[in-house]
């Protein structure tokens, strides 16, 4: 039984799921006549209180938009040490929108208001103008760490009192909702702009959400067809996004339950040094004196795939094909190891 924990991005479109992406209506979406994408753009709006969504081919690409759109050459964004969009965005922050960056060290990913006060420019000539901050809320390399809504609405304070934009990278958002019972229109209120990923722990093969007002989500239109994520009949894998909203929200809990689980047994293995809080679908541990490197290789040889996260750690991320039945046979495995 081959075992995968290497990322929620691995996820395949379940046969209930291609059941329904084939039988979605398609139409050309650059025209905006594609109507299963604008459902699903409406059904996130709402979901959110928002007036509108764009439906982009990643993740990265509705970071790269709100961070275009929210600022000016010349400006910065701030953001923790370990956000993705630092980290695994190509620096398209400044490719595409011409802005430094004003990088905060948190705690296991997450901002405090203080410290985000402390961190805004001062307006002078020499100095970027600090413009947008960008929350990570699952923060991935933070480990699965999570915001609560009291904890954003500080933050989003500081923003508006400082004529601060705030943008959520929302990728993993759903598996908060589900350990916090917060709403997706608590959420909703207190940001600029949203991003969500359908095609993690939810289980869709492709495809992110942007989500803010109409006049900021049309701007986002131009942008999304400059960068080329302009599809035609993408309706067939929008309606993916559809199924996965509709019926795999709620099981994410699964997902968290199962990390936490695993993070249990890990804290039994001598060889593990140490595993960082478990709060979500993410775990992440060091090891007492084997290489990662080494350490994912021996686990490979097992038929455990995993990721290598620092030179002594690794990442382990469950997602909905990892069943009880696999967690098992992980606990065999690893207590063997
Ligand atoms: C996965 C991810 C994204 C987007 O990634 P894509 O692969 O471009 O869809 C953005 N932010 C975070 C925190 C992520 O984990």
């Amino acid at each position: 039984m081959r075992i995968d924990l290497i990322s929620d991005t691995i996820t395949r479109p379940s046969p209930e799921m291609r059941a329904f992406m084939m039988e979605a209506e398609v139409g050309d979406d650059v025209f905006g006549a594609d109507p299963t994408i604008n459902r699903l753009e409406s059904m996130a709006a709402g979901m959110f209180g928002r007036e509108a969504a764009l439906y982009c081919p990643s993740g990265t690409m509705t970071n790269q938009i709100a961070i275009k759109l929210h600022t000016h050459a010349l400006d910065e964004i701030i953001c923790e040490l370990n956000s993705h969009v630092y980290q695994y965005e190509t620096s398209g922050y400044a490719y595409n929108a011409r802005v430094g960056i004003n990088l905060i060290e948190g705690e296991y990913g997450k901002i405090t208001a203080e410290q985000l006060k402390n961190s805004i420019k001062k307006k002078y000539d020499w100095l970027p103008e600090s413009r947008l901050v960008v929350l990570e809320n699952s923060t991935n390399r933070g480990g699965g760490n999570y915001y609560t809504l009291d904890e954003i609405k500080a933050i989003r304070t500081v923003c508006l009192e400082n004529e601060l934009k705030l943008h959520l990278d929302g990728a993993r958002l759903f598996n908060v909702l589900v350990e916090t019972g917060e709403s997706t229109k608590d959420v909703g209120s207190l940001f600029d702009s949203i991003s969500i990923c359908l095609s993690k722990g939810l289980g869709a093969p492709v495809g992110s959400l942007l989500i803010g007002d109409k006049a900021f989500i049309q701007k986002g239109r131009r942008f999304r067809k400059v960068m080329g994520g302009g599809m035609r009949q993408a309706g067939i894998i929008a309606a993916g996004g559809i199924y996965a909203l509709e019926h795999n929200v709620n099981r994410l809990k699964q997902d968290n339950d199962r990390a936490k689980a695993i993070g249990h047994i890990l804290q039994g293995l001598d060889y593990v040094a140490q595993v960082k809080p478990i709060k979500t679908n993410i775990v992440i541990f060091d090891l007492k004196d084997e290489p990662a490197d080494l350490f994912v290789k021996r686990l490979a040889e097992c038929n455990i795939n995993a990721a290598a996260f620092g030179p002594m750690q690794v990442r382990f991320v469950t997602h909905l094909e990892f069943d009880d039945e696999q967690l098992a046979e992980l606990e065999k495995r690893l207590k063997t190891l």
